[in-house]
């Protein structure tokens, strides 16, 4: 028998869809033109992971709730089966934006994808890992359950003489959990950091005052879970003094940028760039000469940066001065087609991120790339994981790694 759930928390929930998010789910024709598109459905082929049929589950709890025959004759009771069931298409999803670019009616679906997520916490049907995942953060600051002062083992690994923890500096370098806990990620760091040091800029670094961004807890449906870690990591950085705050991890960076207003109610009072923004200044204005790299190399743009962040020309612009022989992938910019990194799909679904980040490697090797650049580390994981699983012989660097290299750095 179907179990309902209790009707004051589930209409409270379903209530905090804004007017705009039920218009959309009301217009959504249902016409699948996102279908083909998304990334999540395309490599499995499961109805409930396309767009178009989450909306409609979406829109069946809420008319049960609110619609005309609920106000007729009273609000249906939503059951965990239902909830448990748009738990499942809402995390087999990345969140890579595709479908709203694809979206003739103009369907917010980033926000409303979101939404859903935080609808199914609510209602206590986050899937078992992203549950763990979120208790990890709440408990540890970081979505990995490791302990703070591992935060700074980047710079041990990689033998940086200088990593400044200031009480003032302009700039502070914001380092991000995936680069900061996972070694494939932490040359990232290093690079950053180096090219920082080369230019002599007053930078610093938050050490074990760095919390997560907050991403991985929106990503959850935590949304009052990311507000608290906003606020931290906003005291922390506006205490310093920092006018700038450099990341190189995308899903940092759209937080920072796009989030954190929203979260706050107000504007930090600092500005976000990419790590590539930066480094696009720095090679403009000659204070930065790589040496251009020789092979063929190939750029995806994360969905986070580019679709969702804004920032699609900075890294192209970059890799005019680091590489002679580079190719634009198809599928890219606006209309990029996610490498499975996002999302939390690897908490919720591995096989399909997998599949996902393979389909994205064969792009690159049919074009006869022989390194894949992007600039977010869980785009850099999602490459790393899928070489090792279709034994390719890409080799997989971070933009900020590549121009590390080229300056002579790394
Ligand atoms: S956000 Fe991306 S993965 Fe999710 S439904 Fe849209 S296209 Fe598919
Ligand atoms: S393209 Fe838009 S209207 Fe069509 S199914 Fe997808 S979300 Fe709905």
């Amino acid at each position: 028998m179907a179990s309902k759930l209790e009707a004051g928390k589930t209409r409270e929930a379903l209530g905090r869809f804004t007017r705009r998010q039920l218009l959309e789910l009301d217009t959504c024709a249902h016409c699948a033109l996102c279908t083909e598109k998304c990334p999540a459905y395309a490599e499995s082929k499961v109805p409930n992971y396309a767009p178009g049929v989450r909306s409609s589950k979406t829109a069946r709890l809420v008319n049960k709730q609110f619609g005309l025959w609920a106000r007729l004759l009273g609000p249906r009771p939503v059951t965990a089966e239902e909830v448990s069931d748009l738990a499942e298409s809402a995390f087999n999803c990345t969140l890579c934006g595709r479908c709203m670019e694809t979206c003739p009616f103009g369907l917010q679906t980033h926000e409303l994808w979101t939404r859903v997520r935080e609808l199914v916490y609510a209602l206590g049907g986050t899937l078992p890992n992203v549950r763990m995942l979120d208790e990890m953060l709440e408990e540890n600051q970081n979505p990995y359950g490791l302990d703070a002062d591992m935060r700074l083992d980047w710079a041990d690994y990689t033998d940086l003489e200088e990593v400044p923890e200031k009480d003032r500096a302009e700039v502070a370098y914001f380092v991000g959990c995936t680069t900061a806990f996972k070694g494939a990620n932490h040359e990232v760091a290093y690079s950053i950091a180096s090219i920082l040091n080369q230019l002599g800029e007053d930078w610093t670094l938050l050490g074990e005052d760095e919390w997560c961004c907050g991403s991985p807890l929106l990503l959850a449906g935590n949304e009052e879970g990311a507000r608290e870690f906003a606020e931290h990591n906003v005291e922390a950085l506006e205490a310093r003094g920092v006018k700038t705050v450099i990341t190189g991890c995308a899903g940092c960076f759209r937080v920072f940028k796009w989030e954190y207003p929203k979260l706050l109610g107000r504007s930090p009072r600092f500005r976000i760039i990419h790590a590539v923004e930066y480094l696009r200044d720095k090679l403009a204005s000659g204070e930065l000469k790589p040496e251009p790299f020789r092979g063929k190399v190939a750029y995806h743009d994360p969905c986070e940066l580019s679709r969702l962040g804004g920032v699609i020309d900075a890294p192209r612009e970059v890799l005019k001065y680091l590489v002679g022989d580079y190719i634009e992938l198809p599928e890219h910019g606006m209309d990029v087609r996610c490498c499975g990194g996002g999302g939390l799909l690897q908490a919720a679904n591995n096989d399909l991120r997998l599949a996902i980040v393979k389909r994205r490697l064969g792009q690159a090797a049919a074009l006869g790339a022989e390194v894949l650049t992007s600039a977010c580390p869980a785009c850099k994981l999602a490459f790393v994981d899928g070489v090792r699983a279709s034994e390719s012989d890409i080799e997989v660097l971070d933009i900020m790694e590549l121009a590390a290299r080229q300056l002579g750095l790394l």
